[in-house]
């Protein structure tokens, strides 16, 4: 199952919809939380309405029951997790709050699922796109970020495969440069050696600036 959020493509979803289990259809939220829960994780037209006065914009990490960073979704979302008891709230913003006519409520920064998600296969997808994100948008051999493609560091016609250490960004002139040889035939260097991202890095690159309280749980591993 493919799945786009903030631009990375995953071979699996990251979206809330996965994680509806139990029982939560007698306290009156299960519309609510239906509609917050069923569409991608970056729409926020079909959440919950907290009172028309506030706009809740901003990102909420969510952990897994063991404390690991597992998606990172909306501040409506993360509310209704926790209202719906589905999760505890780790850390909010001492300075907002969700107001209504009704209610105050904390601005959630990270809220911990209670029940531990099982996503066997939480892989970044090998995708044109996706490397090129890897690498910064930047040729791997001169930095150049103009007329980029996908190098085979190992070329195809010599049993190079498609594989995150295999795949690189590199510029035309690089890549015509390199043709069908090695490193060291081409005389070539990369600025650094390919890697599979983790989904942490995905997380760091979805929100671009990261709240300080993400920190400690976005680089334990
Ligand atoms: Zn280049």
């Amino acid at each position: 199952m493919q799945n786009v959020i903030g631009g990375i493509e995953f071979g699996f979803s990251t979206t809330l919809s996965n994680w509806q289990e139990g029982d939560h259809s007698s306290n009156g939220f299960t519309a609510t939380f239906r509609a917050a829960t069923n569409s991608n994780a970056n729409e926020v037209s079909d959440a919950p309405a907290f009172g028309n006065a506030c706009t809740l914009s901003g990102h909420v990490l969510v952990l897994n029951q063991d404390y690991q960073a597992l998606a990172v979704t909306s501040v409506q979302r993360a509310t209704v997790l926790v209202l719906l008891q589905k999760a505890d709230l780790v850390e909010s913003d001492e300075h907002r709050f969700i107001r209504s006519a009704t209610i105050r409520l904390p601005w959630p920064s990270i809220v911990r699922l209670r029940i531990y998600v099982r996503i066997p296969y939480k892989r970044i997808m090998l995708t044109r796109k996706n490397v090129m994100r890897r690498d910064g948008g930047k040729c791997q051999y001169c930095g150049n970020s103009d007329r980029l493609t996908i190098d085979h560091i190992r070329a195809k016609s010599r049993g190079g495969k498609d594989t995150w250490e295999n795949l690189v960004a590199a510029c035309v002139p690089c890549n015509n440069k390199k043709g069908n040889m090695s490193l060291q035939q081409a005389g070539m260097k990369l600025c650094r050696k390919p890697f599979r991202p983790s989904y942490v890095m995905y997380i760091r690159d979805f929100v671009g600036s990261l709240d300080d309280a993400w920190k400690p749980y976005l680089f334990l591993s």
